[in-house]
């Protein structure tokens, strides 16, 4: 009993130092352009909300290290014995046998596409308490990336992992587009006003995902993908506005007070059964939109 202890206590500290040192390296990056190229110069380097951001940002890797080790891998195994072991024993040699290249990047596509509809499925009433603790701040930098309930890293290793891991792609494969895809998206959370001009229907950008924090009723549950752009223009949900968003948040609620209070809002909003969010309209100005820019659709 003594040395499982231990052995979980080092595996924590060693998941502890290695997520800091992960994200220390990407904070001085991001740090460094939004202080260059602020979308809101007004905003706080530690703004509202950074704290329990920072807090979820260590305290999911830890709470997710069993779950992955543990229910995704055993509905991983039950969805694999449903399509059968040889069929996706034939499905990942086929997936290995591509160029590496060619399988990253088949990689990358697959786990947005399953990104983008897990992240769309969170934004459905029954799932939106757990997804409204990320919406929550009423200002949006790099770290608002890390703000996610613990049950939603959850669903997202459910919806993402397993989908990757049935489509046949290797465990070394799917930690790599995990690892690309979430420095993506600490990206596209940064204060930065980059629209990317046309490569803005294929890549995702900062400006599209602060639409997304967007505390206006125009542009709600709108721009899911993490990364690629097209999967939004196909399936309706692509919004760009043109300027930028004045003001973030979950309009009519509250932001979390602290990491205990973000923790509890989602069990407070199912028992209480506030999940009329749609039932609110505010409507926050912005800006004016230019002939054939306006997408809001
Ligand atoms: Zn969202
Ligand atoms: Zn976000």
């Amino acid at each position: 009993m003594v040395e499982w202890l231990a052995e979980v206590a080092a595996r924590v500290a060693g998941l502890s130092v290695h997520h800091g040192i992960y994200l220390a390296g990407f904070a001085v990056v991001f740090i460094a352009i939004e202080s260059l190229w602020p979308a809101n110069p007004d905003q706080p380097r530690w703004r509202e909300g950074a704290g329990t951001d920072l807090a979820l940002s260590f305290l999911n890797p830890l709470i997710i290290w069993p779950i992955n080790a543990f229910l995704v891998a055993a509905f991983i195994n039950y969805l694999i014995a449903t399509i059968g072991w040889e069929t996706h024993r034939a499905l990942r040699e086929a997936v290995a046998a591509q160029p590496y290249w060619i399988e990253f990047a088949a990689a990358l596509l697959v786990g947005d596409f399953f990104s983008y509809w897990k992240h769309r499925v969170f934004h459905m009433r029954w799932l939106w308490p757990i997804h409204s603790v990320h919406h929550a701040t009423t200002e949006v930098d790099w770290l608002t990336n890390d703000r996610d309930h613990p049950l939603q890293l959850a669903g997202t290793y459910l919806f993402v992992l397993t989908g990757l891991a049935v489509a046949g792609f290797s465990n070394e494969m799917i930690a790599t587009q995990a690892l690309v895809r979430r420095a993506y998206s600490l990206y596209t959370h940064a204060n930065v006003p980059w629209g990317h001009g046309p490569l803005r229907l294929i890549l995702v950008s900062p400006t599209m995902h602060r639409w997304h924090h967007a505390s206006d009723d125009r542009v709600i549950d709108r721009n899911y993908a993490t990364m690629f752009s097209f999967f939004d223009i196909v399936f309706g949900s692509y919004v760009d506005p043109a300027g930028l968003p004045r003001a973030f948040g979950v309009p009519g609620e509250t932001p979390p007070s602290s990491l205990m209070d973000a923790l509890r809002r989602p069990f407070h909003s199912y028992r209480e059964s506030l999940v009329g969010r749609r039932a609110v309209t505010v409507t926050v100005p912005v800006g004016e939109a230019p002939a054939g820019r306006s997408a809001v659709s």
